[in-house]
């Protein structure tokens, strides 16, 4: 007797999925494809100490099923942190998530229908696609730095809007702020929700951070916050993505409908990653490692950008970036398929994302994105001069 069929959205993924699973095998590859944080920037120690204390002194609420909506106290500390000028925030404002990407699986649960419409920055964040793949949306792809491009139309009529303005994975572009205030003016007058992913809020390397999605749409009035946007925020890139701790801040009838959908997905965050944020924020521990991630980051992105700039250029443009994690490079030639790119790369040793991943519709195949956060300059150096010669190799054979 034959099983049943997969359901039918997992044949939408991208098969650039398996040749990723397959090159862990490759012996000395210099990876520039995950988004993954330096290892050396965890502050091992004091992370150790906070999870001994956690469970020595608060066994009881944090070694059984915490509330749905997180510990009160780190909503309540959490609204606190945002809650700047104009902008009033409560718990009601806050529920606490099993990181980032949950909140997106949330967003997707409490707003989208099968087949419904998302309007989503273009290129897009693969776990965000990833997240929404089964309901089989479709997307309105938006282009904020295009001519022309007109924030209520694209809104209009979408489930939500989904947008990176913080350094977007993939392309590591802020969104200005003349933009940012169109795009929160869009959202009151269609009545679009507006998804403010923000992992990479803290790391700007260059220029003083551009207010959020969030503060720009606080009206000043007292209570609980109750404005279109729904932020997303997560421990992961300012202290450890072990910790799969996040937050999503929105509406408190946001939050009512995102606490039922998390109920139905894992019932609750783990208390002991929950006590250990409260202490972390309480001790300012993310602020005093901050300074060194930054430098560590600011120079690799520098040091990669040189790199590019000496071997890729004949073949690439790309802008340096402000902050985030990530180069987004486009080929000049458009017959440079970078789907083909990766699998030369990965016989020369090196890998990187090739841009049809962060395309909903899988076609666009003219750019990669390139991580600088991983590897030390004299590593991202040398995965630059292999994917120099990958594509030297590719253009030639
Ligand atoms: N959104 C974006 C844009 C990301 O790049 C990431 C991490 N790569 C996430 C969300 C989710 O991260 P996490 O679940 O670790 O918080």
């Amino acid at each position: 007797m034959s099983r049943p069929a997969f359901a039918s959205w997992l044949s939408q993924t991208n098969d650039v999925t398996q040749t990723f699973l397959n090159a862990g095998q490759i012996p000395d590859l210099i990876n520039l494809a995950g988004g993954l944080p330096d290892p050396s920037i965890w502050p091992v120690e004091e992370l150790a100490q906070l999870a001994h204390k956690a469970v020595a002194e608060h066994p009881e609420a944090v070694l059984a099923y915490p509330p749905i909506e997180g510990f009160a106290e780190l909503r309540h500390l959490i609204a606190q942190r945002f809650s700047t000028g104009g902008l009033t925030l409560t718990r009601q404002n806050v529920l606490i998530t099993t990181a980032g990407m949950q909140g997106l699986d949330l967003v997707g649960k409490a707003l989208l229908d099968q087949g419904g419409l998302i309007a989503a920055q273009s290129p897009a964040y693969l776990g965000a696609l990833d997240a929404w793949r089964p309901r089989l949306p479709s997307y309105r792809p938006i282009r904020l730095q295009d001519e022309g491009f007109d924030p209520v139309a694209a809104l209009d009529g979408a489930q939500f809007c989904y947008c990176v303005p913080n350094f977007s994975n993939p392309t590591g572009r802020l969104v200005d702020l003349p933009m940012r205030q169109a795009m929160v003016e869009a959202a009151q007058q269609t009545g679009t929700w507006l998804v403010e992913d923000d992992p990479y809020g803290m790391l700007y390397y260059d220029g003083a951070p551009l207010p959020r999605l969030l503060e720009l749409s606080a009206t000043g009035k007292p209570g609980p916050y109750d404005g279109p946007v729904i932020y997303l925020g997560t421990l992961s890139k300012g202290l450890a993505p072990g910790l799969r701790l996040g937050w999503v801040i929105a509406a408190p009838e946001m939050i009512t409908a995102l606490i039922t959908a998390k109920q139905g997905s894992d019932m609750c965050t783990t208390g002991i990653s929950q006590q250990m944020a409260i202490d972390a924020f309480k001790t300012g521990l993310p602020e005093r490692i901050l300074p060194h991630i930054l430098d560590l980051y600011g120079s690799r992105r520098n040091a990669l950008c040189a790199a590019m700039a000496e071997h890729l250029t004949p073949w690439f443009d790309w802008q340096v970036p402000q902050g985030g994690m990530f180069v987004w490079a486009r080929a000049k030639d458009p017959a440079l398929d970078t789907d083909k790119l990766l699998k030369v790369a990965l016989s020369h040793g090196v890998c990187v994302t090739p841009s049809s991943v962060f395309d909903p519709e899988g076609q666009d195949r003219g750019a990669i994105r390139v991580n600088f956060t991983l590897n030390p300059a004299e590593r991202l150096a040398e995965g630059t001069r292999r994917l120099a010669r990958a594509v030297d190799a590719l253009l030639s054979g």
